[in-house]
């Protein structure tokens, strides 16, 4: 058990590293070059039991859940400082397992790692603040709220975001003084294991933080079955969430769901074209358009779309599809072969569909790696499958409207409801759009920012619960309430 998870990664278990019971293995492939770089611990029902079983005797034993919130601060501020300190070499990792480019050299931590030291110190504040409430009726009865944590969470996560998307669970989870078994991406599971090592070093207890490394059906399955886990929170598609509540009923698990979208970027005529086109070239082909509130449909007033079709062509050629490992490549390949595959296929439906503008293909100067061009699909109904499906890749669809109404007929006709973008200058427009457009997160002029107060979640498809702030708190605690009169009742005299 004590092995370090660099090399072939490992499960954590009960605070220490731990190859599968059954030996086995699977195979991580390098997008970009589409060799293995190693082979991670296969993790399957008895590795979940054994991860079940510490997290629940660690809970039971109060270290963790029954601590002073202030100790319970102390450990994930100094986890949240030691991701900063390892920020190039988390980075590095998540590039070599899912594609996304390295980035430039920043003089701190990549803003990326900073945002998930971020959500560790948010919640660790959050939940020593928060307090509880009383409230006392008439001078006669006394109530008051009392909110602990709850049990054994399992937190199931994407390969989109590792680190970053692991946190922003892992952080109200465990900061309410739960514990955790951590089922990540089985495409990332390369980087994770350092999480372990951070939490280990902050002086978090043995069995508090897990992680069981595996496919879904082998180990995501048997966290959601499993008797003595009390929720799950999943961030990843709608059909996985659907399986996973299906299974979580029979228990009356409490789930929380954070899935995908195919969310508006509305540019009206309006809008600051010099600060919208880019943003909106940023807002697909980022992550190789990997991102669940990427602005995949844009919708562009019919007065500037001639202007908006040329002008975001040349903004898209500066997301030159290259080696993620070199420091100014902002595009890299998507996740895998079967992503690429996906992707692919959608873009013949595309063809069929409509025209695409430009893309469409894998780079002529590259023979290895899952690339894809900068992509956009024109001349295409909004009920075509290109504008309804996330597609998950570096493929826009572009769709004109002629007024304000025309563009949330057509924001709002999707099954997902995650984000949508709204480029004007007129306030007026601005707010009208974000009081109709069905979207749980609106982002006027702008793009990503996050108040982590805030609920994040979507609407429809998009999901089921929010994260943030206190709705974090509400899902990782089991909140009840005592009462007691304060004068005496009439049996009492
Ligand atoms: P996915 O649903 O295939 O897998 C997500 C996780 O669930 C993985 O760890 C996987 O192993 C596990 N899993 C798969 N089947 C399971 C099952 N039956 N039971 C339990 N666990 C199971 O999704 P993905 O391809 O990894 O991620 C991409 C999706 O995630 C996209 O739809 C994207 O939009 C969405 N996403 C949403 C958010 C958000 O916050 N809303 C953020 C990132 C990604």
């Amino acid at each position: 058990m004590n092995e370090k998870s660099i090399g072939s990664p490992l499960h954590y278990i009960d605070g220490g590293f731990t190859p599968s019971i059954s030996g086995d293995t699977f195979e991580l492939v390098n997008p970009a070059t589409e060799e293995v770089t190693t082979n991670a611990a296969r993790g399957s029902a008895a590795d979940i039991d054994l991860a079940v079983e510490s997290a629940k005797k660690v809970f039971e034993s109060g270290d963790w859940s029954k601590a002073k919130p202030s100790f319970r601060r102390k450990v994930l501020f100094k986890a949240a400082d030691l991701i900063e300190a390892r920020s190039a070499e988390i980075i590095e990792r998540q590039t070599i397992e899912m594609g996304a480019p390295i980035g430039p050299e920043f003089k701190g931590p990549h803003p990326i790692m900073e945002r998930s030291a971020w959500n560790l110190r948010f919640f660790a504040e959050e939940q020593e603040q928060a307090g509880d409430h009383a409230f006392n009726r008439d001078d006669s009865l006394l109530t008051y709220t009392m909110t602990d944590a709850a049990g054994v969470f399992g937190l199931i996560t994407p390969w989109n975001g590792p680190i970053m998307l692991s946190t922003w669970k892992m952080a109200p989870c465990l900061a309410y003084g739960n514990s955790a078994v951590h089922k990540p991406s089985e495409l990332s599971s390369y980087s994770i294991g350092i999480l372990a090592e951070i939490f280990e070093e902050a002086g978090m207890p043995a069995g508090v933080y897990n992680t069981v490394l595996g496919y879904g059906k082998e180990a995501g399955i048997p966290l959601v079955e499993h008797d003595d886990v009390t929720g799950v929170s999943f961030t990843g598609s709608p059909g996985t969430a659907r399986d996973i509540a299906t299974r979580s009923a029979t228990s009356l698990k409490r789930t929380s769901f954070e899935l995908g979208g195919k969310s508006a970027n509305i540019v009206f005529a309006d809008a600051n074209l010099k600060r919208a086109i880019p943003a909106a070239a940023a807002g697909i082909f980022m992550n190789a358009g990997q991102v669940c509130v990427a602005g995949s449909r844009i919708l562009v007033q019919r007065e500037i779309y001639d202007e908006f079709l040329k002008a975001f062509e040349k903004a898209a050629a500066a997301w030159k599809p290259a080696d993620p490992m070199i420091r100014k490549t902002r595009l890299g390949p998507v996740v895998s072969k079967g992503q690429y595959d996906r992707v692919m296929g959608y873009l013949d439906v595309a063809r069929e569909e409509g025209r695409l503008l430009f893309g469409g293909k894998r780079p002529d100067d590259k023979d290895k790696g899952f690339f894809i061009e900068p992509t956009a699909i024109v001349d295409v109904d909004k009920g075509a499958r290109v504008c309804q499906e996330e597609i998950f890749g570096p493929v826009a669809t572009i769709i004109p409207f002629v007024d304000t109404e025309e563009a949330l007929a057509i924001a709002n006709d999707s099954s997902y409801g995650l984000a949508g973008y709204i480029w004007t200058s007129s306030q007026t427009t601005a707010h009208y759009v974000s009081h109709r457009l069905q979207t749980g997160m609106i982002w006027i002029n702008s793009g990503f920012d996050r108040d982590l107060r805030q609920p994040f979640g979507g609407m429809k498809n998009s999901g089921l619960g929010r994260e943030g702030g206190g709705l974090s708190r509400e899902f990782f605690t089991e909140t009840r309430f005592a009462s007691f009169p304060l004068s005496p009742r009439r049996d009492d005299e």
